[in-house]
């Protein structure tokens, strides 16, 4: 198969950002074995890019664009290649309701032009934007391929290896063997530094990092004969890696952080309950995602107001007039309440400000997590308790989250869930 990259934007054009997009994907298509012959940019400009396409389609079997796909006038890729391949543009359901829940989320009011965004054209498949508003697809006509990208690569990134990787995987002749790793409790670059020169001295396999909804991942392709090849080249890079990235690394097989606990739990027999406050049930229904955790899992409360809070798990009223619903000693109190509830060997609590609004808690923080913000304002959005209980013994971290209302919700949840996780490992340990 070849393929080429055309990169839409007027700011590439005008030298004011570089085209790494290009780059990153013509390494990924060499990865999958995939000749990439030619890149071109072109501008925020439907002629030309239409011409560009027509002679992109003709030359190559396969088109990659990035770029263009926003919701303003100059955005014009999707509807330029409709046209030029003949198809309409049609309005997905689907999207519509992820665009809709994503304004929804940060609290802002979606306009006219955004629905824009919820059409593709007729029959494409739909590349998934967790990052972003602004979806790709993919076209398939006249036995060319056509794949769109938006231009932000911290939205790029992760559609492609996603969606867009598994989908070439199986399209391309060559045996691939791929493996998703998967880390918690470490920053992008910091893993990044920690293992670059492994990353340096691959060719094959090749081991690509990125970031999706804050979790990062890592995928180590190999080229190969055949599957048993792809393990033998694959499992030592991977020992490697977990090596540096110690109990960081949660999965090699591209399990969920709640995949993972679920299945550490059930193996132990450990039960477990909770309490949120502002994650709101999100984490029972992340466990309730995964099978099987019937088992253990013995039952979730909400406690959003103070009367929740108090009714529900006796925590004291002094405390939340004292210390306020989101503070340490409050999800202490959750957590003993809940333990002396359901009797369960492990439990999560969890109370925080969401956002995008810092809280109309009246009670300020102390100033360790007052950094740059006014004690007179309240505690900041992104503030989050989380206490964790396993047999006998408790942890209660204080965490400062970035992003919108559904970022530092996920994150609370990851985070609960990677503290459960450790408690559990280190008990192992001894
Ligand atoms: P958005 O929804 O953010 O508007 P889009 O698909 O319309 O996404 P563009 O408006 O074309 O994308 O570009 C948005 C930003 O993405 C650019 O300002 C730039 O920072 C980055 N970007 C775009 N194209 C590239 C590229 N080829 N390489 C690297 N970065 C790029």
């Amino acid at each position: 198969m070849t393929a080429e990259i055309l990169a839409v934007g007027t700011e590439l054009l005008m030298g004011q950002i570089s085209n790494t997009n290009a780059q990153y994907l013509s390494k990924r298509l060499n990865d999958l074995g995939i000749n990439v012959y030619f890149h071109s940019v072109v501008g925020d400009n439907a002629a030309r890019l239409k011409e560009s396409l027509k002679t992109a389609l003709g030359r190559s079997d396969m088109v990659i664009t990035t770029g263009g796909l926003g919701p303003t006038q100059d955005d014009l890729t999707k509807e330029t290649i409709a046209e030029t391949m003949g198809l309409k543009l049609v309005q997905n359901e689907e999207i519509y309701q992820g665009i809709k829940n994503f304004f929804e989320r940060i609290n802002r009011q979606m306009l006219e032009n955004n629905i824009k965004q919820a059409y593709i054209p007729e029959g494409a498949m739909v590349i998934p934007n967790n990052n972003g508003t602004a979806p790709g697809c993919i076209i398939e006509k006249d036995g060319k391929t056509v794949v769109m990208l938006p231009g932000p690569p911290k939205e790029m990134v992760p559609m492609f290896e996603e969606t867009v990787f598994p989908y070439l995987e199986k399209r391309t002749g060559q045996t691939i063997g791929s493996k998703m790793l998967k880390v918690f409790g470490i920053g992008e670059s910091e893993m990044e530094m920690k293992i670059i020169d492994i990353i340096g001295a691959q060719s094959n396999p090749t081991i690509a990092p990125y970031v999706n909804m804050g979790e990062v991942t890592v995928r180590v392709t190999a080229r190969c004969r055949d599957a048993d090849e792809a393990e033998r080249m694959i499992n030592p890079v991977i020992e490697k890696i977990r090596e540096r990235l110690g109990t960081c690394l949660y999965s090699v097989n591209g399990e969920s952080l709640e995949e993972v606990v679920v299945k550490l739990i059930i193996e132990k027999n450990i039960s477990i309950s909770v309490a949120e406050s502002c994650t709101g049930g999100m984490l029972a229904s992340k466990l309730v995602n995964v099978p099987g955790v019937s088992k253990v899992f013995s039952q979730g409360f909400i406690t959003y107001s103070n009367d929740a809070k108090i009714d529900l798990l006796g925590v004291s009223p002094e405390t939340l007039k004292t210390f306020g619903a989101v503070s340490r000693k409050t999800a202490m109190e959750m957590l003993r309440g809940l333990i002396r509830r359901t009797g369960t060997r492990a439990g999560i609590a969890i109370t925080g400000i969401a956002g995008p609004d810092n809280a109309a808690d009246p009670v300020p923080c102390g100033p360790a997590i007052c950094t740059g913000h006014s004690r007179k304002s309240g505690k900041p959005a992104g503030l989050v308790y989380i206490a964790v209980y396993l047999d006998g013994k408790t942890e209660c971290v204080e965490l400062m989250l970035n992003g919108d209302r559904e970022r530092v919700r996920h994150m609370s949840c990851l985070n609960a869930l990677n503290i459960l996780r450790k408690m559990i490992l280190s008990t192992e340990e001894k």
